[in-house]
């Protein structure tokens, strides 16, 4: 009889490594007077309206499944927010899906367009799910880093560079979590024409698109000739504070919305119907809102480059979503032992540049959506951790 204990974990499941974010939130939840600035997620509660219009539609009795691809009231009020922000048209019959959360719609997309092995540009440092994500899908993702002295910018070349006959597509974000980089629109038109030559795919994940602080917001699918080829990706989390409802979608074309339908069908059903119900409020009245939360963020984001110029270490101004980047690379400790010692130290919650990729070790990333008095505090005591090193 064969004693040794069988594995009956796939190797797909034994190759993906837990994120490494967790690991800082389970050690500083285990703490008193931590601050954190470790979370990706607003500080603020969804706004009253929208908490409101999810309670009445429970109190109307919509407590059923919706269609699959989601109520077509939120995919017309999708579409039409599209339209008038970011001018793209697609057709809400056919064009559009709600999903639980820009993860899921993520998860839809890649494994709607991949076949085993074929290959993923993923940019790094970026949002910890995209390689993991590709894996599971049956891909290969292949890295293309990104540098401080680009302003984590992606060049053109560098995603020519890694193109190969079994590329597929490239994930792009902006703005991008960790660093905050927001692309141009003629950056994004140089990424277009080496897509466009290539035949590639785009999955644009753009769930930052409302917060940005200097320069408008281009949607990749505005991009002349990029709609045919791009899956726009959003959500609620950010913009609306709606991280814990699990509501985002994706735009596309209809035949790669059909297939992501197709698989959402089975495995999901449809995204929970209350939070359908909130987010066409959101979407309907929830602008004042939005402003509100974005102009807090923009003075706290001064606020935190300023204090780290202030400290002396160097940090690129982001011009969109919630989170600075800067290096820690003076200090010689590497960006775990960084945070782990802030933490132990000081008190203090961050997240390594490491866990977004190779190409974030020597950086920390502080989330800024949080109070000014706390990021008051946090900047006082990493000033006095990084004058303890150096
Ligand atoms: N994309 C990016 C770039 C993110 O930062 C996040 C959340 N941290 C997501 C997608 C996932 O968002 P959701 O809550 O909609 O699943």
């Amino acid at each position: 009889m064969n004693t040794q204990q069988r594995s009956y974990l796939s190797e797909t499941a034994e190759q993906i490594k837990p994120s490494g974010i967790r690991r800082f939130f389970d050690l500083a939840t285990q703490m008193d007077n931590v601050i954190s600035l470790g979370v990706g997620e607003p500080d603020f509660i969804t706004p009253w309206n929208v908490i409101e219009a999810s309670f009445h539609s429970l109190e109307q009795g919509y407590t059923a499944y919706t269609a699959n691809a989601g109520l077509l009231e939120l995919r017309q009020e999708i579409s039409k927010y599209l339209r008038n922000n970011y001018e793209v048209e697609y057709n809400p019959e056919n064009q559009v899906i709600v999903t639980v959360g820009a993860s899921q719609a993520i998860d839809l997309a890649l494994r709607a367009v991949l076949n085993p092995g074929e290959e993923v540009i993923v940019i790094e440092p970026c949002f910890v799910s995209y390689a993991p994500a590709v894996t599971l899908a049956g891909g290969k993702p292949v890295i293309v880093h990104t540098s401080a002295e680009d302003d984590f910018k992606v060049q053109p070349e560098q995603i020519e560079a890694a193109i190969t006959s079994k590329t597929k597509a490239v994930i792009v974000c902006s703005p991008n979590n960790p660093t905050g980089t927001l692309l141009a629109k003629e950056e994004l038109i140089k990424i277009a024409t080496v897509i466009e030559k290539h035949d590639l795919l785009v999955i644009s994940d753009e769930i930052y698109a409302e917060l940005t602080y200097d320069e408008a917001f281009t949607s990749f699918s505005a991009i002349e000739g990029m709609m045919k080829r791009t899956i726009l990706i959003s959500g609620f989390s950010k913009a609306f504070a709606m991280t814990g409802w699990r509501l985002g979608y994706a735009v596309g074309p209809k035949e790669i919305i059909a297939a992501m339908t197709k698989i959402h069908q089975y495995t999901i059903m449809c995204a929970p119907t209350m939070a359908q119900h909130g987010a066409l409020e959101a979407l309907r009245n929830g602008n004042t809102s939005v402003q509100e939360m974005k102009t807090s963020y923009r003075q706290r984001r001064n606020f935190v480059v300023k204090a780290l110029k202030d400290i002396g270490i160097s940090c690129h101004l982001p011009g969109g979503a919630f989170y600075v980047f800067p290096s820690i690379k003076k200090t010689g400790l590497t960006s775990e032992k960084f945070a782990e010692e802030l933490l132990k130290k000081e008190k203090v919650a961050v997240v390594p540049g490491n866990v977004f990729g190779e190409s974030g070790e020597g950086y920390i990333r502080c989330s800024y959506a949080t109070s000014l008095k706390q990021l008051d505090e946090s900047m006082k005591r990493i000033d006095r951790f990084i004058h303890e090193q150096v």
